[in-house]
C-alpha cells in the first residue's frame, strides 16, 4: 500500500482533517502529520530556528509544534517509513481562491511537497460546506493523481462550494480588487496600533476564475505553478540588462585582510 501524508492549516483536531483522512483510508496507508494548533494564513513559513518535536496522538496519526510546510518538509524527508506517493492537504475550514493562495497555510503545504516532487493537492471547503461531501472529491482527485501524474511542478488547488456541488470545472486564479484600508485605532495606553485584512474582497472579472465556478455551484480546480518566473517578462526586459550593465561599474575589489 503507498503511503498518503495527510496535513492541514487549522491544526490535527479540525474536522475537516479527519474527514479528509478517513475519505483516503481506502487508497493506501495514511499518515495524519499536522500542526498542534490553528496555522491559518502562515503562508509557506519553515520552522528552521528551533528543534520540532511530534507527538504521537494515535496509530499514523501525530501533532507537530511547526507548521503545514514543516508538516510535509518532516513527512517526505524521513518521518514517515516510506517516501509517500502524495500529499493532500485540508479540507480547510473556508476557500483559498485567487490572490489569497499564497497567503494559505494549506496550500503552502501542497507546495511544499511538489518542490519535494511529490504530487501534491490542497483542497478548502467554502464556509458552511459539507466536509465528508468534499472529502470525497479530494478522493476522486487524488486516485487520480496517484494513476496519472500530474505536470512537472503542479500542484492543484481545489475549492469547494457549499451545497451539492454541479460538476468539477479547471479554473485560473481569479484576482482581488483591494478596497480595504488600515484601520488605526488608539489603545488605551494613547499607543496607536493597526488592523489589516479587513474590508470586504471585491473580485475582477469572474469568467473562468476559481471564484467564478464557486459562484456557479461547482467544484472549482485550479493547476498551481511552482515556477514563477515571468517568462515573457525575460524578453520585454531584455534592454533592462544591457543598460544596466552600461551605467555599471564595479568596484575594485579589495583584498580582505586576515588575522
Ligand atoms: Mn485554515
Amino acid at each position: 500500500m503507498a503511503v498518503l501524508l495527510v496535513t492541514n492549516d487549522d491544526g490535527v483536531h479540525a474536522s475537516g482533517l479527519a474527514a479528509l483522512a478517513r475519505a483516503l483510508d481506502e487508497l493506501g496507508d495514511v499518515y495524519v502529520l499536522a500542526p498542534e494548533r490553528e496555522h491559518s494564513a502562515c503562508g509557506h513559513a519553515l520552522t528552521l530556528h528551533r528543534p520540532l518535536r511530534v507527538e504521537r496522538l494515535a496509530e499514523r496519526r501525530f501533532a507537530v509544534n511547526g507548521t503545514p510546510s514543516d508538516c510535509v518538509n518532516l513527512g517526505v524527508l524521513g518521518f514517515l517509513p516510506e517516501r509517500p506517493a502524495l500529499v493532500v492537504a485540508g479540507v480547510n475550514h473556508g476557500s483559498n481562491l485567487g490572490d489569497d493562495v499564497t497567503y494559505s497555510g494549506t496550500v503552502s503545504a501542497a507546495m511544499e511537497g511538489t518542490l519535494l516532487g511529490v504530487p501534491s493537492l490542497a483542497i478548502s471547503l467554502v464556509d458552511g460546506g459539507d466536509f465528508d461531501g468534499a472529502a470525497a472529491i479530494a478522493r476522486l482527485l487524488a486516485m487520480r493523481a496517484l494513476v496519472t501524474a500530474l505536470p512537472p511542478k503542479t500542484l492543484l488547488n481545489v475549492n469547494v462550494p457549499t451545497g451539492v456541488p454541479r460538476g468539477i470545472t479547471l479554473t485560473r486564479l481569479g484576482h482581488r480588487v483591494y478596497t480595504g484600508k488600515v484601520v488605526e485605532q488608539t489603545d488605551p495606553r494613547g499607543r496607536a496600533h493597526y488592523w489589516i485584512g479587513g474590508g470586504e474582497p471585491e473580485w475582477g472579472e469572474l469568467a473562468g476564475t476559481d471564484m467564478g465556478a464557486i459562484h456557479a455551484g461547482d467544484v472549482s480546480v485550479t493547476p498551481l505553478h511552482l515556477d514563477l518566473t515571468n517568462h515573457r517578462a525575460l524578453d520585454q526586459l531584455a534592454d533592462l540588462a544591457s543598460s544596466l550593465n552600461a551605467q555599471y561599474r564595479p568596484a575594485a575589489r579589495t583584498r580582505a585582510r586576515r588575522g
